[in-house]
Order: C-alpha cells, then sequence, then structure tokens
C-alpha cells in the first residue's frame, strides 16, 4: 500500500519514513540525518502537482507543522510565514490584518512552499506568478546549513531558489510581499471564441485579471473578466453562490464528465450545454474571486507561451481537436502573466500566455495531451513543472536561458543529489 499518493492520484509512492518536524532545527536534524546515512529526502506539500516532482522514495518530510505566521511588517507590505503553510490559511490570516496577496491560482490548497517550487500562477498581464512575490526565504542545504536568502544576501541562491522545483534544499520560511486588501468585480460570461482570440490583447489590457476556456466541440469560450473595485463586497447570496460554484462548476459539471467518460461519442452534444450558464456578476474579496473549491478530479498540462503567440497556437490546438477526433469534456484554460527574472519561472524574460488542457480522471490523456504538447513545443512552450509533460534535461536546457546557472548552484547545494528523485533526474539531469 503506498503511503503518499498525489491529488490527482497518478503519482504514488512507499518512503521509508515520512518525518513531520515541528521547528526549524528539527528540519536540520532531519537532513542530517539523512546525509549520514546516505538517504534522499523530499518534501512534500499538498501533492496538488500531476508530475512526479513531489514523489518521495526515502525520507519523506512533511512541513504540515511549520505553518505559522511569523511576522507581518504593514509599513513596508511584507509578511513572513513558515513555508508549510497552506495558501487558503495564508489568506485568512492575510484577510483578518486587511491585507493580501496580490495574485492566485485558481485554487488555494498548496502549501506555499509548494506552490512557489513549481511556479504556480494566476492570470493577470499586471501581475506575475506566485514565486515572484518572494521577498526573502530560509533554505536548508544539504550540508544542514541554514541560509537566508534575499537581494542582499545569497543573492545567487536567492536568484534560483524562488523556483526551485524542490532541488536546492528544504525552505523553512518565505517572506512575501503583499498589498492591502482589495475587492474584485467578477464579470464571466460566454463569448464567441473567434471574438476572444481576435480581442484578446486589448480584453488582457482592458481587465486587471482577465481569462477564458474554450470548450471543446463548440465555438464557445466562457470568460472571466476581474477588476479591482472600491465596491463593498455584494456576495450574491448563499443559495446563488453554492448553485454558481459548487453545483454547476462542481456537482452538475461532474455528473457531465461521467456521463462522457461512459459514451465519449456524447461528449459533443454534452458540451453545447456549458455556454449556457448565462451571465454573472458580483464583487467579492480578491482571494475569494481568483480560487474555487475543484472536486472534479482531473489530468492536466499546462504550457507557457510568449503572449503575442497565443492565438495562432490556440486556433492549432483547436484545429487538431476537431482534425483528430479527440473527444474532450474539460474546457481549455486560457491565462496570462507578466514575465519576470526567475531562471526557472515559466515565464521567465517573456510576458506569457498559458494554455491548459485537462481530462476527466480516469479517462484516457496521454495521446490528447502529446498532440497538444506537440503543437506548443514549436511555439517554444516551456511546461509547467506540476503538471504532465514529456520533456527531459536536453529539451528543458533549451527553453530557459539561465539553465545552467541554476545547474552550478544546484551543484554547489546539493552535489550528491540528497534532495533528488525520477522526475529531477528526468528534467535536470541528475
Ligand atoms: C486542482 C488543481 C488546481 C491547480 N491550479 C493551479 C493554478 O491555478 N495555477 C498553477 O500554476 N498551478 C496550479 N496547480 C498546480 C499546483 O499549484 C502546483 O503543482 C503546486 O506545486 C502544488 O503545490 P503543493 O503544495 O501541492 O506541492 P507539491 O506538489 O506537494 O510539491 C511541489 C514541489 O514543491 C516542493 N516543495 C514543497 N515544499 C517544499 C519546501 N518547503 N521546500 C522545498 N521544496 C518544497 C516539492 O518537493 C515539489 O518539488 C493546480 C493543481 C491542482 C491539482
Amino acid at each position: 500500500m503506498p503511503i503518499w499518493k498525489n491529488w490527482a492520484g497518478n503519482q504514488k509512492s512507499s518512503p521509508s519514513v515520512v518525518e513531520r518536524p515541528s521547528s526549524e532545527s528539527e528540519v536540520i536534524a532531519v537532513v542530517r540525518r539523512a546525509v549520514n546515512s546516505k538517504q534522499r529526502v523530499k518534501v512534500v506539500g499538498s501533492g496538488h502537482s500531476f508530475t512526479g516532482i513531489a514523489v518521495p522514495d526515502e525520507i519523506m518530510i512533511d512541513l504540515s507543522k511549520l505553518n505559522r505566521i511569523v511576522d507581518v511588517d504593514r509599513a513596508r507590505g511584507l509578511v513572513t510565514v513558515q513555508a508549510g503553510i497552506v495558501l487558503s490559511d495564508l489568506n485568512a490570516h492575510l484577510e483578518a490584518q486587511s491585507l493580501s496577496m496580490p495574485n492566485l491560482g485558481d485554487v488555494t490548497y498548496q502549501t506555499l512552499a509548494g506552490a512557489v517550487s513549481t511556479s504556480t500562477h494566476g492570470t493577470g498581464l499586471q501581475r506575475t506568478g506566485l514565486a515572484a512575490q518572494i521577498d526573502s526565504l530560509r533554505l536548508i542545504t544539504a550540508t544542514g546549513e541554514t541560509l537566508v536568502c534575499s537581494t542582499e544576501q545569497n543573492q545567487d541562491v536567492f536568484h534560483c531558489g524562488r523556483v526551485s522545483l524542490g532541488a536546492l534544499g528544504v525552505i523553512t520560511e518565505v517572506t512575501l510581499r503583499v498589498v492591502p486588501a482589495f475587492n474584485l468585480r467578477a464579470v464571466e460570461q460566454p463569448m464567441r471564441i473567434d471574438y476572444v482570440l481576435d480581442n484578446f490583447s486589448r480584453l488582457i489590457e482592458e481587465n486587471d485579471f482577465f481569462e477564458f476556456y474554450w470548450v471543446p466541440h463548440t465555438k464557445w469560450a466562457l470568460t472571466k473578466a476581474n477588476n479591482v473595485t472600491l465596491d463593498p463586497v455584494d456576495s450574491p447570496g448563499r443559495f446563488r453562490t453554492w448553485y454558481n460554484k459548487m453545483f454547476l462548476e462542481n456537482y452538475a459539471f461532474g455528473v457531465l464528465c461521467r456521463i462522457g467518460r461512459l459514451f465519449p461519442q456524447l461528449i459533443p452534444r454534452l458540451a453545447t450545454i456549458l455556454p449556457s450558464t448565462g451571465r454573472n456578476e458580483y464583487v467579492n474579496i480578491s482571494h475569494r474571486i481568483f480560487s474555487s473549491k475543484r472536486l472534479v478530479k482531473f489530468y492536466e498540462m499546462e504550457y507557457s507561451i510568449a503572449l503575442d503567440s497565443l492565438a495562432p497556437a490556440l486556433r492549432e490546438v483547436m484545429k487538431m481537436v476537431d482534425d483528430r477526433g479527440f473527444r474532450v469534456s474539460f474546457p481549455v484554460e486560457v491565462r496570462c502573466t507578466d514575465g519576470d527574472d526567475i531562471p526557472f519561472s515559466t515565464s521567465t524574460g517573456r510576458r506569457s500566455a498559458y494554455i491548459a488542457v485537462h481530462m476527466f480522471k480516469g479517462s484516457k490523456y496521454s495521446e490528447y495531451f502529446a498532440a497538444v504538447e506537440a503543437i506548443l513545443r514549436k511555439y517554444e512552450g516551456r511546461p509547467h513543472w506540476g503538471k504532465i509533460h514529456n520533456l527531459d534535461a536536453s529539451d528543458i536546457s533549451s527553453l530557459y536561458p539561465e539553465y545552467q546557472r541554476f545547474i552550478e548552484v544546484r551543484n554547489q547545494l546539493d552535489p550528491e543529489g540528497v534532495f533528488t528523485n525520477d522526475y529531477l533526474r528526468r528534467v535536470l539531469g541528475r
């Protein structure tokens, strides 16, 4: 029986030991014991990666006891937290202090360290992924040494360590740049996919946070435009919130996916139901708009491409789905962010668009994902580190201008591969 498995259930493992340290000194002791006994160590977060990036094969560290707020510096807009904190708990703490993360992905089940380590992002052209919000971090290296890393101290480790793939050591604490709490007005509505693609540049410039889902087998996209507002929260009422967020997005959608898995030939007809949900508009505190509950399980692949390539790339994907006759019940998600300077951020050095494809858990996904991957690779696509892909070190090294810099930092910090696993061997070469 595996002791550990990820959220999607496609990664499983039986580590020899599970350690649950409750202080940094206990983390150091675990790492030193591992090194002395020549065993490998892997920290797992919430297991929300679809790839094997978090798979522990010898010693597994669960940091769920390192989940406290350490310091709030309002004047400088900095919040220091222990690395194992789950994003939903962090949001609740920030809300209580009238503070907020500037941006989030679409769920908050992940740990903070787990999310930043794979370059987790949301949408919004004026915002970056979560890792670029890091001001400093504390890292336990393979020698059991503690490094404080920022733009002033251990600069090279900081530069690379914000998106570390778990390969540089154990992050125990993170200081984040936060902003005063803000509300968002959300407008959700179906639009013709051709209209969205023809007007994509304008839609992402005009809205603070814009994303859309193309519904395969239809000419429709479900769009979400979220804008910062001074208007008060106008919670649409518990029933309507439950109906939209839980009933439609989870229970009813889950039933459609089940029917589609049993009778794939019905998927194109079932798909036409999705754009009929109509228009929704409401105001809420930002983190409640950014993220939703996800009860329907799926497999996912996501690639980041240069922003300007979005329309031609997505049009190729749409044509391929029709030509190849794939039956796809999950909408294809499209988001965008500003670029940043983190070597292994999927948006390093370029404003980025992201195309994410999903398949309902238990359905065959490999052929569909490989066909999408072949298209996105032509656009110099970079795969999300935590989402299914087939690339290895030789592919990855050509996609990241600072690949070698990361490798050098890793060689210094972990020459023996204490923190490696099969996935890291594949994408980093050892
Ligand atoms: C339903 C769902 C929705 C998602 N939505 C989004 C989204 O909107 N945007 C997006 O970009 N991604 C999204 N993801 C992907 C997800 O954000 C990433 O895979 C993220 O890394 C998961 O965080 P985790 O805490 O589960 O970490 P894990 O998957 O458990 O671990 C990820 C990596 O972090 C490392 N790690 C964890 N803690 C530490 C630590 N303290 N020190 C060093 N390394 C550490 C692990 O070793 C591993 O390498 C989604 C995934 C799911 C399942």
